[in-house]
């Protein structure tokens, strides 16, 4: 073959008048091959952009044994003229002058030979289902979402702060960690009690995966200012849900000299402006997912970025949940933890918007929170969305050493002096937040579970490749 240019189909659809006429190179998996005696016609997509490319095999100039290996899934690479095409539905095509086949697929094995398998059968077959127009749509939009967070934050002067994936502190208590050891399990080394020697173990003492990269977090924003983390946290939790997975990617801005109420404004301006660069951006994706599977997608996403977030204290919350009338399976009242069922109520059915929850009970709270004058409720904010309950979880932490310390005993928490070192040397208020990147794409995308948003899910017993 000549020697041309390779183009993704992306370009050659968005700059078609700079193609046509021309000579053009494309490569693919085919996604499907129809046609008669006289012309076969082949849908290719090289992963670009949801749309195929459609290529004209004139067997006058191919022989049925020439294109024998064209079939879903196999892999092709093709050189012809751009033309604007005749076929209803299309706007351009290559009429095909040569063909070189890069790899077969069996029709037999091949596991998405037909259109329309369940979400749940491509669930099984996660290593392939990035070929699927569904997933590739869905890992398109969750790579804008990750480029529209790094492009907020560094806009707005945000420092990216790593902040360690294996910890040794296990104070969070945002969820159950899963425990990394070098030790072997079979023959664990014991002290003199009998209890287990971490002193042995790789870091000379227990370690686990991290849930939150909040605490080391505050150490970056109490020096630098404003802060972002965004990487995977892993949560050893067995919740079957459609919106817990126990590895997920989690962004935690954190900032010095916020107060709460910066902290929901930021909020608010962040969530908004990522959903709208994905809707700026991935215009095509989210029309193929909203005709395939949630005709008021676009209406929704349209909706969150017009409107004002309701911001309301717990407590308020707790009043219209019990004056709803509604029989919940989970009883309400004042100090319960919310669950899904509630959240969205008072998001779907009550204010028809995204809610900004307030000042929560300190019981059903993380330590670090900022006590209210109340000396019972917290500076908490949890944003609620309709479909997705929680969304973001944040709160003003208590920068006070003596409150902040004394909560710490309460609770039982110790060998955090590195923590407390933020409130005991030149302590500041200050605020953040976290988001789930895997609740965002759900959101973004319409799809029902949280399983189908990330490319490899991880949840209680399945850890497939
Ligand atoms: P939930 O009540 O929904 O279990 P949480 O209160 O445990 O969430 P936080 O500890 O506040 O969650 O974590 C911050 C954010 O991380 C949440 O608002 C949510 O978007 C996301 N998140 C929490 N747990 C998970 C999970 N298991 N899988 C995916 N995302 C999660
Ligand atoms: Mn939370």
């Amino acid at each position: 073959m000549e020697k041309i240019k390779y183009v993704p189909i992306k370009t050659l659809f968005e700059k078609a008048e700079e193609y046509i006429g021309k000579k053009v190179d494309v490569k693919g998996w085919v996604r499907s091959r129809r046609g008669n005696k006289y012309v076969q016609f082949v849908a290719l997509n090289d992963g670009s952009t949801i749309k195929s490319l459609q290529i004209v095999f004139d067997l006058a100039k191919f022989s049925d044994d020439d294109l024998k290996d064209i079939t879903t899934g196999s892999s092709i690479h093709v050189q012809g003229q751009l033309v604007e095409s005749q076929g209803k539905g299309q706007t351009i095509e290559v009429q095909a002058e040569e063909l070189e086949v890069y790899g077969t697929s069996d029709p037999e094995t091949y596991p998405l030979q037909k259109k329309g398998h369940s979400l749940e059968f491509l669930r099984e077959k996660a290593h392939l289902r990035p070929r699927t127009n569904t997933f590739a749509a869905v890992l398109r939009i969750r790579h804008a979402l990750a480029y529209a967070i790094h492009k907020f934050f560094n806009d707005k002067g945000f420092y990216y702060f790593h902040t360690p994936l294996i910890t040794a502190s296990d104070c969070e208590g945002a969820g159950a960690q899963f425990q990394v050891t070098t030790l072997p399990l079979n023959d664990l080394p014991t002290d003199k009690a009998g209890n287990i020697d971490y002193s042995k173990d790789f870091f000379g003492k227990m370690a686990s995966l991290t849930v939150s990269g909040q605490l080391e977090g505050e150490l970056g924003a109490t020096a630098l200012g404003c802060i972002y983390t965004f990487g995977p946290t892993f949560r050893a939790e067995n919740s079957n849900t459609p919106r817990h997975l126990s590895e997920f990617w989690m962004i935690e801005p954190e900032m010095a000299f916020y107060e709460i109420e910066d902290n929901m404004d930021l909020a608010e301006e962040f969530i908004k402006y990522c959903i709208n660069y994905a809707l700026e951006h991935c215009k095509d994706d989210i029309e193929f997912l909203a005709e395939h599977f949630d005709k008021e997608l676009p209406a929704r996403l349209k909706f969150v970025v017009d409107n004002d977030f309701v911001r309301l204290p717990y407590s308020e919350g707790i009043k219209i949940l019990e004056q709803s009338g509604k029989k919940f399976e989970f009883p309400v009242y004042w100090g319960v933890d919310l669950a899904s069922e509630h959240e969205r109520y008072l998001v779907e059915d009550h204010f028809k918007k995204p809610v900004i929850l307030t000042d929560y009970p300190k019981e059903i709270k993380a330590f670090y929170m900022k006590l209210n004058e109340d000396g019972k409720t917290v500076r908490a904010m949890d944003v609620l969305f309709p479909k997705i309950g929680e969304i973001i979880g944040g709160s003003q932490r208590e920068e006070n050493f003596d409150k902040l310390r004394t909560r710490m005993e309460e609770l039982g928490l110790e060998g955090m002096e590195w923590y407390l070192d933020t409130r005991r040397f030149g302590t500041v208020p200050h605020s953040g937040f976290g988001l789930g990147f895997e609740r965002l794409v759900l959101f973004v995308t319409g799809m029902q579970n949280i399983r189908d948003v990330i490319p490899f899910p991880r949840y209680p017993k399945n850890c497939e490749y």
